[in-house]
């Protein structure tokens, strides 16, 4: 069996790596602003570390890294670090997760390094409510970062929306809006009950299906076929719309079948499965000189360890309680 074949027969050729746990925003349903806590500097693995673990990864036949938080933007030094992955060998696809707040001074310099492909987090197009949802004045600067990474070549870019009701369900149509007049693919996604113990309840969880039904209004729908290898995006374009919109519906219509990732957390744990606590140390046996090869075993094991499917519906409390913002959403 390839080294990249889990148990079920999935291939897994995609890391989602988090280089920081740290971050510019306080989002109120992702960072708890009370009782926070940071990894010390020393936990976090240094870009060497992860270029490291980047490289064995391919070796073992990842293909795609995204490069998440925390707020990947914020950590000291990222464009050159962007630019020693973008020489990497065997990656073939590297994109970035973003909440754009840094954009407008850095897209330039990463689409320089080599970065083609972004995604911007924004779950408003209301000023005054970003900076309820974010805790921060910062929508004036996602907007314009969102205009220069447009300007500057990125394609796509994608604007990820987590749906909320009472939160931000009513602006769908606004969203929807978006994506006619920008050449954006507008991603919705199914809030879920990960990183804060209390936060998610089921009275705030909006389905795909029910947004779909509330954006049928705006106009009619032309679903997109999905690539063989596209991701566990559900695509749709509006009439003459310069962009899409998407669904990403980790709770309604599980991707696991075909789920092909890993994620390696700012501390250095490669995790299986987003909804499940298993993890695989890397960093311990990373400091303690382990070889190529160690690492390789360790790797495969994490692969070796992907659960079936996740049962993010049915979590227990207690569980799956670490925040997104360290493993890398
Ligand atoms: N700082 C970057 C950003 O804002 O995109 C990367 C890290 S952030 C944790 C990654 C994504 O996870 C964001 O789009 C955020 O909205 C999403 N996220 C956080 N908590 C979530 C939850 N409970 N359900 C769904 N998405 C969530």
């Amino acid at each position: 069996m390839a080294p990249n074949v889990d148990p079920y027969n999935r291939e897994i050729t995609y890391l989602r790596v988090s280089v920081t746990d740290r971050c510019n925003l306080r989002c109120i349903y992702c960072t708890p602003v009370k009782d926070l806590k940071l990894f010390d500097h020393a936990d976090i693995l240094n870009y060497e570390e992860i270029l490291k673990v980047i490289r064995v990864a391919t070796e073992v036949g990842i293909k795609k890294v995204r490069l998440t938080g925390g707020e990947p933007l914020i950590r000291r030094n990222f464009v050159h670090f962007v630019e020693s992955l973008c020489r990497m060998p065997r990656i073939e696809d590297l994109s970035i997760t973003t909440n754009g707040v840094l954009l407008k001074k850095m897209a330039g310099p990463l689409f320089e390094a080599g970065v083609r492909r972004i995604n911007v987090s924004l779950d408003t197009l209301n000023p005054l409510k970003y900076t309820k949802i974010t805790r921060r004045e910062c929508f004036d600067a996602v907007w314009n970062g969102l205009q220069i990474a447009e300007a500057v070549g990125f394609s796509p870019i994608k604007v990820n929306v987590v749906v909320i009701r009472g939160l931000n369900d009513n602006e769908l149509l606004r969203f929807a809006d978006l994506s006619v007049r920008k050449p954006y693919q507008v991603r919705f996604i199914e809030y879920m009950p990960i990183g804060r113990d209390g936060d998610w309840t089921p009275e705030k969880y909006v389905s795909s299906d029910e947004m779909k039904s509330k954006l049928k209004t705006f106009g009619p729908l032309r679903k997109i076929p999905r690539p063989t290898h596209g991701g566990p995006a559900e695509r749709y374009r509006f009439e003459s719309a310069k962009g899409e919109i998407g669904f990403i519906s980790p709770l309604s219509h599980h991707f696991c079948p075909s789920c092909n990732r890993l994620r390696l957390t700012a501390d250095g744990k490669l995790r299986p499965c987003l909804f499940a606590d298993d993890e695989v140390d890397i960093k311990t046996p990373l400091r303690n000189g382990c070889s190529h090869e160690d690492l390789r075993v360790l790797f495969q094991e994490a692969i070796a360890r992907k659960p079936r499917e996740h049962h993010a519906e049915t979590l227990e409390k207690g569980e799956c309680l670490r925040l997104m913002s360290t493993i890398g959403g």
